[in-house]
Order: C-alpha cells, then structure tokens, then sequence
C-alpha cells in the first residue's frame, strides 16, 4: 500500500516520547535549553517562551538577551546571563526569535551552535536560508501562515490554500523540520516522510503570545533529546491540550495556556 502523506498524532504515541527523568537524573542530564528572545520593545515574548521552556522538560533554562529582568522577576529559577549565545555556556538546545526584533546577529550566533536550534517569529525573519541549510544539527522552524508565506516568497492565501504543500517546500528548502501552526497544525519532516497532524488544538489559542508559549515547550522537549519532528509534534499535542484545559470555553491569555502545560502533561501519561 502506498504511504500514507499525513498520519494524525495519537495520544498513546506522545505519552511515549514524553521524556522522564531517570532515578539518577541530574539537571544538565535532563537537557538545558537556552532562549535567546525578546526586545525593549518585546520583553513579554522572552518570559512566555520562558514560561513553555520550563514545563517542556529540561532541567534548566538559560535565557540570553534584553528582557533579564523581566524573566527573572516573574520565573526566578531561569538562569539569565549577560552574555551573547556563544559564551552563555552549556545549552542543549535554543529558542530564537520570538519579539527578538531586529537582532540579526544573535540568529546568526544561535546558527552556529551545534546543537538543536527552534526558529521562530523574528527569527524566521532574521535568518540566512544558507546559514539554516548548511546546519548539521537539527534545526526547528514553527512558523505561522504569514511567516511561511514570507518564507516561500509567496501570498498568504497562497499557503492557507495548500498547506501540506507548503510545509513539505519550507522543509525542503531549508533542510529543517518545519511546524506549520495554524488551526491545524502540521509538521513536516526534511525527509519528505509522512507529515504530522495535530489534533489537539483549539481556536482558543489564537491569542497574543500563543506561538511564544509553544516555541520555549518544544524547544525544552529538543533539549530532553527528543529528535525534532518528535518534539514538534509533541510540542503541538500538548500545547492544544493545555489551550483546551486553559479555556474550558472561556477566553484566555497565552500565559493561562502556559500554566496549563502540566496538567495536560499528566492527561497523557
Ligand atoms: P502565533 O501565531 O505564533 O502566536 O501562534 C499561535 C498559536 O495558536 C499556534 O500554536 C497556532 O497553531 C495556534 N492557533 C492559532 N489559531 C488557531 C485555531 N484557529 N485553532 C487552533 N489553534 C490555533
Ligand atoms: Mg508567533
């Protein structure tokens, strides 16, 4: 039988790729997962990608850039330092891009790294598709319709219209995994295998600071280990979820929907 193109996500799927730590875990064991985001200008996008990273299940966050203070203040447990992504020390995984601005040359730095790298937001904006495409280490893109449609080259509408098309061209072009987010939300593998639907999200989500939320989730899930479709998907899964538990039909803040991350963790173990 021919491969199917889209396999839906299936909750007995992503309860066994939710990482656990051992017995004998430590924090750095667990993964550190470094957030390079956020402006004078947008010091919320830096704390809500924060606030994903830390129920994303790495042992620690690190976070780089303008909005220290800001982090800090609200989660104290965040390691801030004062220094640019190379010598900010051990990070397993980064976060660029969301509310980053115009800092090109911290995208640039965080492309560098070998390790995991999720781009998002500005960062998509920011990035040389050379700098993305020569990358050894996985790379992450989560980029929502009007991103991938600046990404492509080509009108809004033009992606809402051919979706899964549209993610698997992203993925081929920039070697990346790609996490198309929208009301469905797909992810796209750079080796043109089946594509992941989530099923999980809820319109509850389009809310300011949403995407930023799922960016810091799955970029801690890339700094547990998880290899980057998987982490997407998983990233997805339980962002929807923890939308749902977050609402309950009401309206909610992007940051509601990141103190829900836990329970929707328990629901699926
Ligand atoms: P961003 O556009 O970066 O703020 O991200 C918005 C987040 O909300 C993404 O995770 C989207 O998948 C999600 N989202 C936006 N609109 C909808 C919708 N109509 N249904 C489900 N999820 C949505
Ligand atoms: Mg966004």
């Amino acid at each position: 039988p021919a491969r199917p193109e889209l396999v839906a996500l299936q909750h007995a799927d992503v309860a066994r790729l939710l990482p656990a730590p051992a017995a004998e875990s430590d924090k750095y064991r667990r993964g550190v997962v470094g957030v390079a985001a956020g402006s004078a200008r947008y010091p919320g996008a830096a704390v809500l990608a924060v606030s994903g990273a830390l129920r994303g299940g790495a042992g620690a966050v690190r976070y780089v850039g303008p909005a220290g203070q800001a982090v800090i203040a609200r989660f104290p447990e965040t390691l801030v330092s004062d220094r640019g992504p190379r010598q900010a020390g051990r990070v397993q995984a980064w976060v660029v891009g969301p509310g980053a601005g115009d800092d090109a040359a911290t995208v640039a730095e965080v492309l560098e790294a070998d390790v995991p790298v999720l781009l998002d937001a500005d960062g998509l904006r920011l990035a040389d598709r050379e700098a993305v495409r020569r990358r050894t280490a996985p790379t992450l893109m989560t980029p929502h319709a009007g991103e991938a449609a600046a990404l492509l080259g080509v009108d809004r509408e033009r992606v809402e219209a051919a979706r899964l098309a549209s993610a698997r061209e992203l993925a081929a072009r920039y070697r990346a995994t790609v996490l198309l987010k929208g009301s469905t939300t797909l992810v796209a593998d750079p080796s043109g295998g089946p594509v992941r639907v989530n099923p999980t999200g809820t319109p509850w989500l389009a809310t300011a600071g949403s995407g930023d939320v799922l960016s810091g989730l799955a970029g801690s899930l890339l700094a547990a280990g998880l290899p980057a479709l998987d982490a997407g998907s998983v990233a997805a899964y339980l962002h929807g979820l923890a939308g749902r538990f977050a609402a309950q039909g009401a309206p909610v803040g992007a940051h509601d929907v990141a103190e829900a991350i836990p329970r929707a963790w328990r629901s699926v173990r």
